[in-house]
C-alpha cells in the first residue's frame, strides 16, 4: 500500500513540473530568486543581532565611538537585506497570484477537453464520473494544483538553506541543541503524518457525498428544473435530501476532528518540552560565560530557525506527498483507459452501405439484452423508418450505429469494413444526428447551428433554417442569428419554444451536410402543421442522403423506403409501408390501425 502511494509522488511531480517548465519556465527563476532572498533575510535576522549586541556590550571599557559606528553599519546592512528581500517577496507573490489563476484555468480547460472527448459510455459510468470529480477536487483546494505543489517545493528549498545555516551556527556555538531539536522534530513529524492520514481517509469518504451535494445545490438551482420542482412540489424532498447529506458530511468532519485532536495534544507537549530544554541549556552556557551575550541571542534565534526550517522541510515533503496524492487523481482521469478500440482507417467515397450483422447488445454494467441478433442492411440513399414501442431499443440501435457504444456481439460494417477499424473522428463525420434529448447551448443561434461564430456561412445557415421552417421565427428575433439561446448569460437572449428548438436541432444536423442523417423522433415537439411540412419536405431536406428516422407517428413512415419494426429486443418486421400495413396480425398493421382511428374519428 505504502509503495503504491509513493509511486504516485514521483510521476505526479514529473508531470506537474513538466507542465510548469513547459508553460511558464520563467516562473522557476522567480521562485529561485524569491527563495534565496527569503533565506538571506532569515539568516541575517539570526546573525546580525549577535554582532550588534556584542558591539554594544564591548562599548563598556572600549572605543565607544568605533563600536557605535560598527553597530550602526550592522543595523544598516540588516535593513538593506530586509528591504531588498521584502521587495522581491512582494513581486514574487504578485506573480504567484497571477499564475495560480492561470494554472487553475489551464487545468480546468484540460479536464473539460478530456471529459468531452472521452468515450461516450464513460459519461454514464459512475467510476469515470467519480474520477472526474476527484480530479477536479484533487487539483483545486486539496492540492492547490501546479502552483500549490511548486509552493511546497519552494518551501523545501528555502527551509533547506536556512536549516543548513542555522545548524552550522548551532554546531559552533551550542552543539547540544541539535539533538534536542531533531528528536522533537521527528516526534512532531510522526504525529503530523497521522493527522494527514486521517485527512486522506475523510477525503475519500467525502468525494461521493460532495458529488451528490453538487448535484443538489448546483444542478437543481438550474432554472431548467424549475417547472418540475414547482409542479411536483419536490422542493421538500430536495431540502430533506440536502439536510440528510449535510448531516452525513458533518458526521465525517466531526469524526475527523475528534481523531486529529488525539495527535494535536501530543504535538503541543513535545513543543513545550523542546522549548524548555533549549532555553535552559543556552541560559546555562551564557551564565557560565561559555558564550557571549551576542552568541546567546544568536543561539536562541538559530535554534528557533533550525526548528522551524526542519519542520518546514518535513512539512514541505509531507505537503508535497499529500498534494501529489490528490493531484495524481488528475493524471488518473486524464489517462482514463479508453473503453473502445480506436481505429485509424478513413472513410472514403460518397456512397456508403451500412450493415448490422448478428448484432446483440447489453449496456455496460447491465445483464439485460437490449438488442438481440439484429440483421439489417441500409443502402446508400435509402430512407429507413424505425418504429416500435417505448423501450424497444430504437435509440440504442442508433447509438450503436454512431458508435457511442460498441456492440456486445456481432458486428456493424460500413462498406464491408467493421466500424471499429475507422478512426472515431472520421467515422462520426458520416452522421448528422438529432437525438430525442438533443442539447442546445447558451450560445448564439449561429453558433448552435454551425459551431462557429463566423458570418461567412450565414447563407447556408439561412438556407437550412428556411428548409426547417424556422426562418420566420428568426426574422422576428431582433438580433437574428446573433441571438443567444436561453437567458442564462444574456438578458437579450431568447427562450425558444419546444418546436423551435427542435427545428434548430434539425437545422444543425442539415448544416453538417453529412452523408447519413439520423432523426430520433424529430417532430415530437412540433405542431401537426409543422410536422406535416417536415415530412412533406423530407426528401428535399435530406436529398439523396441515407436517412434513418425514428418515429412514433406511423403516418410519417409512408415517406420512407423501408420500415423496421423493433419488438422483443429484435427486428420483428421489415418491409415497405404497404407490405407491412397489409400483414394480418402484424405489429405494424396493428399499431398503424390504432393510430389511424384518432385521425379518422
Ligand atoms: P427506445 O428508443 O425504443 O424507446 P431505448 O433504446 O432508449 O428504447 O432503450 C432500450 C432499453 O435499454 C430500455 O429498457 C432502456 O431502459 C435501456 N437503456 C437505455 N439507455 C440505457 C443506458 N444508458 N443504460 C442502461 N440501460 C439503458
Amino acid at each position: 500500500m505504502r509503495e503504491k502511494k509513493e509511486r504516485k509522488v514521483l510521476p505526479t511531480l514529473k508531470f506537474m513540473f513538466g507542465i510548469l517548465v513547459r508553460e511558464k519556465p520563467w516562473f522557476v527563476v522567480i521562485y529561485v530568486i524569491m527563495g534565496l532572498a527569503n533565506a538571506a533575510s532569515t539568516t541575517a535576522g539570526i546573525v546580525v543581532p549577535k554582532f550588534i549586541i556584542d558591539e554594544l556590550v564591548a562599548m563598556t571599557g572600549g572605543d565607544v565611538q568605533a563600536h557605535i559606528t560598527n553597530a550602526i553599519i550592522w543595523a544598516a546592512a540588516f535593513m538593506a537585506v530586509l528591504s531588498v528581500s521584502s521587495v522581491i517577496a512582494a513581486a514574487g507573490n504578485y506573480f504567484q497570484d497571477i499564475l495560480r489563476e492561470w494554472f487553475i484555468e489551464y487545468i480546468d480547460i484540460r479536464l473539460a477537453e478530456r471529459a468531452m472527448e472521452m468515450d461516450f459510455q464513460h459519461t454514464e459510468d459512475p467510476d469515470a464520473l467519480d474520477k472526474l470529480n476527484k480530479a477536479q477536487e484533487g487539483m483545486s483546494w486539496y492540492s492547490g494544483g501546479i502552483v500549490g505543489i511548486t509552493d511546497s517545493a519552494y518551501y523545501i528549498f528555502v527551509n533547506s538553506v536556512t536549516a543548513l545555516t542555522s545548524a552550522g551556527i548551532i554546531i559552533f556555538t551550542c552543539p547540544w541543541l541539535l539533538p534536542v531539536q531533531i528528536i522533537s522534530l521527528v516526534l512532531i513529524a510522526l504525529f503530523q503524518s497521522k493527522i494527514n492520514g486521517i485527512e486522506q481517509k475523510s477525503f475519500a469518504e467525502l468525494s461521493t457525498l460532495n458529488r451528490i451535494f453538487f448535484y443538489l445545490f448546483e444542478g437543481l438551482s438550474d432554472f431548467r428544473f424549475g417547472k418540475d420542482i414547482r409542479l411536483y412540489h419536490s422542493a421538500d424532498m430536495m431540502n430533506w435530501k440536502a439536510r440528510h447529506y449535510t448531516e452525513e458530511m458533518c458526521g465525517i468532519w466531526k469524526e475527523q476532528s475528534h481523531e486529529e485532536r488525539r495527535y494535536q495534544w501530543r504535538m503541543d507537549i513535545t513543543n513545550s518540552l523542546r522549548d524548555g530544554i533549549s532555553y535552559f541549556y543556552i541560559g546555562w552556557l551564557a551564565l557560565t560565560g561559555a558564550v557571549s551575550i551576542g552568541d546567546f541571542s544568536m543561539c536562541i534565534g538559530a535554534a528557533g530557525t533550525l526548528y522551524f526550517s526542519l519542520n518546514g522541510i518535513i512539512d514541505g515533503f509531507q505537503g508535497i506527498f499529500n498534494k501529489c496524492r490528490y493531484a495524481h487523481r488528475y493524471i488518473e482521469f486524464m489517462d482514463y483507459p479508453a473503453a473502445m478500440q480506436k481505429g485509424t482507417r478513413k472513410v472514403t467515397g460518397d456512397s456508403h452501405m451500412i450493415e448490422f450483422r448478428n448484432v446483440s447488445f447489453r449496456y455496460p454494467r447491465s445483464d439485460k439484452w437490449v438488442l438481440r441478433d439484429i440483421n439489417i442492411t441500409i443502402k446508400q440513399g435509402e430512407h429507413l423508418s424505425v418504429v416500435g414501442l417505448n423501450g424497444a431499443g430504437k435509440t440504442t440501435f442508433i447509438k450503436l450505429l454512431c458508435r457511442l457504444y460498441d456492440v456486445t456481439e456481432g458486428e456493424i460494417l460500413i462498406d464491408g469494413v467493421n466500424i471499429r477499424e475507422y478512426s472515431d473522428e472520421e467515422y462520426r463525420k458520416l452522421f448528422a444526428v438529432v437525438f430525442q434529448d438533443f442539447s442546445l447551448f447558451a450560445f448564439t443561434l449561429r453558433e448552435n447551428i454551425a459551431f462557429s461564430d463566423s458570418k461567412d456561412n450565414d447563407e447556408t445557415i439561412n438556407d437550412v433554417i428556411k428548409k426547417c421552417g424556422l426562418a420566420e421565427d428568426v426574422k422576428k428575433l431582433s438580433t437574428g442569428l446573433d441571438t443567444v439561446i436561453f437567458k442564462s448569460f444574456d438578458e437579450n437572449g431568447t427562450d425558444l419554444s419546444g418546436g423551435q428548438r427542435q427545428k434548430a436541432a434539425i437545422a444543425r444536423a442539415l448544416y453538417k451536410d453529412a452523408p447519413v442523417v439520423i432523426l430520433d423522433e424529430p417532430t415530437a415537439a412540433l405542431d401537426p402543421v409543422a410536422e406535416y411540412d417536415i415530412y412533406r419536405q423530407f426528401d428535399t431536406l435530406v436529398g439523396g442522403k441515407t436517412a434513418v428516422y425514428i418515429s412514433h407517428r406511423l403516418s410519417s413512415c409512408k415517406f420512407c423506403d423501408r420500415i423496421a419494426v423493433f419488438a422483443d429486443c429484435t427486428i420483428k418486421e421489415y418491409g415497405t409501408h404497404d407490405e407491412l400495413v397489409g400483414r394480418p396480425d402484424g405489429i405494424y398493421a396493428e399499431m398503424f390501425a390504432a393510430q389511424a382511428q384518432y385521425y379518422i374519428g
